[in-house]
Parts: C-alpha cells; sequence; structure tokens
C-alpha cells in the first residue's frame, strides 16, 4: 500500500523569517495527522532554517532542484551532498519551469534523476504536457516521452522509490485543474509504462503525484483515485493554514 505525499513546492517564495514563520504555524496545524507523508520543499536559502525546524516532526525537507555534478566550477549551482548534509530528503526535478524558462533538456533531467538517488535523496520528478500538447491529443506521447528519458539507466529498485508529479503545465498556478478522472487516467498510464519497463514490484512501490492549482477545495476529488498518490502544491501551499487544511482534506 503507497502512502501519499502532499509535497510543498514554494518556488521563488519566503525569505529565511517568512520561512520560519510558517513553520511555527504548520507544525502544530497538522500534528498527529496521519495517513500522508507530507514534505516541504522552500527555496535553497531557507533550507539551512527549516530542517532544523522539522527535526522529529513528521514533515520531512525537500529541495526545489539540484546540480547533477558533486563539485566543480558551476556558479550558481547546488550539488547533491550540500542538499543531503541539510537532511534534505526529497529533491523535485525537472518541473516545467525549469524545463521552460531555464531550457533543463530531458537529458539533464535524466542525469539529475540519477545524481540524486546517487546520494540518497528522493526525486520527486515532474513530467506534464503544454497545453497546445495536450490540444494536438499529443498528451500521452509528451509524457511517455519524459518519464522514459529520465528513467534511463535506473534500477527497478530506484524507480520503486521515486515520485513522479504528473503535472499538465496548463493547470500549474492557472486555477484551472486537470479533472481528477483526466489525472489519474495520466497516472495509470505512467504506472503502465513503468510495470513494462520496470516490473509489477516498481509499477506498485512508485508513487504518483498530480499537480497544478490543487486546492483544499478539490483534493479530496484526487485523493478518491487509486493512482494519485498525493500532491504536488504550489500556490496553495503558501499559507501555512491553508495547507494544513489541503493536508487534512487530503
Ligand atoms: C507547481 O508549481 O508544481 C504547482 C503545482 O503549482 P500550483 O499548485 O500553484 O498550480
Amino acid at each position: 500500500m503507497r502512502t501519499p505525499l502532499i509535497a510543498a513546492n514554494w518556488k521563488m517564495h519566503k525569505t529565511v523569517a517568512e520561512a520560519r514563520s510558517f513553520v511555527e504555524a504548520f507544525l502544530p496545524a497538522v500534528r498527529g495527522l496521519e495517513g500522508a507523508d507530507i514534505a516541504l520543499c522552500p527555496p535553497f536559502t531557507a533550507l539551512a532554517a527549516v530542517g532544523p525546524l522539522l527535526a522529529g516532526s513528521a514533515v520531512a525537507l525537500g529541495a526545489q532542484d539540484l546540480y547533477h555534478e558533486d563539485r566543480g566550477a558551476f556558479t550558481g549551482e547546488i550539488a547533491p551532498g550540500m542538499l543531503t548534509e541539510l537532511g534534505v530528503r526529497y529533491v523535485i526535478v525537472g518541473h516545467s519551469e525549469r524545463r521552460t524558462l531555464f531550457g533543463e533538456t530531458d537529458e539533464l533531467v535524466r542525469a539529475k534523476v540519477a545524481a540524486a538517488f546517487r546520494h540518497g535523496l528522493t526525486p520527486i520528478l515532474c513530467v506534464g504536457e503544454q497545453l497546445a500538447e495536450r490540444e494536438a491529443g499529443r498528451t500521452e506521447a509528451v509524457v511517455t516521452r519524459q518519464v522514459e528519458a529520465a528513467l534511463t539507466g535506473l534500477e527497478a529498485a530506484q524507480v520503486e522509490r521515486l515520485v513522479i508529479a504528473y503535472e499538465p503545465v496548463w493547470a500549474i498556478g492557472t486555477g484551472r485543474a486537470a479533472t481528477a478522472a483526466d489525472a489519474g487516467a495520466v497516472c495509470r498510464l505512467i504506472r503502465d509504462r513503468i510495470r513494462a519497463a520496470f516490473g509489477d514490484r516498481a509499477a506498485r512501490g512508485l508513487r504518483i503525484q498530480y499537480g497544478g492549482s490543487v486546492k483544499a477545495d478539490n483534493i479530496a476529488d484526487f485523493a478518491r483515485d487509486p493512482d494519485i498518490d498525493g500532491a504536488l502544491v504550489g500556490g496553495a501551499s503558501l499559507d501555512p493554514q491553508g495547507f494544513a487544511a489541503l493536508v487534512r482534506a487530503a
């Protein structure tokens, strides 16, 4: 049985002080809740402050990206070991904003997923089609290409631990979520592909989240689908009481 993961992607929001006050309000609001894993993914600059505040709680620390090299002349980048040193457990890889605004290719995403596993981090691999791709009937082809490219070279035991976030790009930050039926269908497609490539055990263990305008008042629809294992949440994760309500509703 898979435990759903509700992960907060704060994107480029929250200073260290703002991140601290979020955690101080959020932890009491979710204390004792069971049935879902929870992760907070602050900006890099707040990881060192948030990590110790989460210690001893059921809420895990995540990062929003990493670089695939361990060290070197890569100005501005963050190595996997720099994240693990701070207690980071999850790392978002291949978010559509990285792919579209910063030119991340399938090959770079693959290298980042591999680097995360090398360092014991759990990647949250984001995949999803653009609106024009959906309208052209290419959702299945795009998502399959992204998944297959990112998982090339992985072992079945790694895929079993992976998290995939299916995030249709047109649903991110738009207030226009996919229907649970559409999201569930794509998540099933991904799981079927994983089963064909890595076997039944990997397919049963892999968690597949939905992301894209998830809110406290629609999360329950996604949570009911047996192939959707939680959510990656952007805008609705920025307010501690609002995000706690969303986690409760999941
Ligand atoms: C995201 O950025 O991954 C996301 C899903 O954002 P939002 O919840 O704001 O659509």
